[in-house]
């Protein structure tokens, strides 16, 4: 199958998410429409506040829509038991969070076993070792993450992600806590993986470098995408439109759910 005749890695159908009802009801996202062709890298920007998480959550699996609907890979997640969609988001979707998230008490090769053995599944002989290799750190692969740096944690977060070869990675400021050559690092595998392995990545990040690593940049204002460029798009292109959406913004009242 080719990329073109390939279902969306994921797809938002007039996602809306509500938090709360009444006078303090927030309308996080407000009917989303987006699609995320398979083997593309989408980078996800917007004011804080302005519903990326939420959507990025959603997308996901991680997070529930008030409203609309939700396709990964597929599959629509809105009929599916806690149980069923438990199990599509450990073999059909990575994370890669600002945080790394890596088991302390495990080793840099246990840590990217971990989602083959929640799935079932005992690694293949060098497949873990072949997956650390692939992010650089085929020499680490007996270290536990005090043992190494922030730069490399966040790249077994990523061999973690990457072992499953999921439908989607998606990743919150996955440089967020990292020093500008971690970071670096950090994007030039996730392109990799596209590049490569037509991953498909969704990326929420407030850094116009980051993002001009993605095939396309989507900005989101007051839980509605409002904006997108379609790369890939230089650095300061992104932040021209960045600034222009932080400008807009303290002209635009804070939506309140009436209901
Ligand atoms: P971003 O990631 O762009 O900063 P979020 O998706 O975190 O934005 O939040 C979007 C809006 O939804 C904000 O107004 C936020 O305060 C609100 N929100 C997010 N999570 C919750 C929650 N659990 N309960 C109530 N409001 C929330
Ligand atoms: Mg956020």
């Amino acid at each position: 199958m080719t990329r073109e005749q390939a279902p969306p890695a994921v797809e938002l159908r007039a996602v809306t998410r509500t938090y709360g009802t009444g006078e303090r009801g927030v309308i996080a996202l407000d009917s989303v429409d987006a699609v995320f062709p398979a083997g593309t890298f989408t980078a996800v920007m917007g004011p804080s506040g302005s519903g990326k998480s939420t959507l990025l959550h959603c997308a996901a699996g991680l997070d529930r829509a008030s409203a609309g609907e939700v396709v990964i890979d597929g599959t629509p997640i809105g009929g599916l038991s806690e149980r069923q969609l438990t199990r599509l988001r450990r073999e059909r979707v990575g994370f890669v969070f600002q945080a790394f998230n890596l088991i302390a008490a495990l080793t840099a090769a246990q840590n990217v076993a971990l989602p083959l053995r929640l799935a079932g599944r005992s690694p293949a002989p060098g497949e873990v070792s072949a997956m650390l290799a692939e992010v650089g750190l085929g020499d680490r692969a007996g270290h536990r993450p005090s043992e190494m740096s922030g730069g490399q944690q966040q790249r077994v977060a990523i061999a973690r992600a990457l072992v499953t070869r999921p439908a989607v990675l998606f990743a919150d400021e996955p440089t967020g806590a990292l020093d500008a050559r971690s970071g670096r690092e950090v994007l030039r595998l996730l392109r990799l993986a596209v590049d490569q392995h037509a991953q498909t990545i969704m990326m929420v990040t407030h850094d116009p470098f980051a993002a001009a690593h993605a095939d396309r940049v989507l900005f989101l204002a007051d839980g509605r995408v409002v904006d997108a460029l379609p790369g890939p798009a230089g650095a300061q292109e992104i932040a021209v439109r960045t600034a222009r959406l932080e400008e807009a913004r303290p002209a635009r009242s804070a939506r309140v759910a009436s209901r």
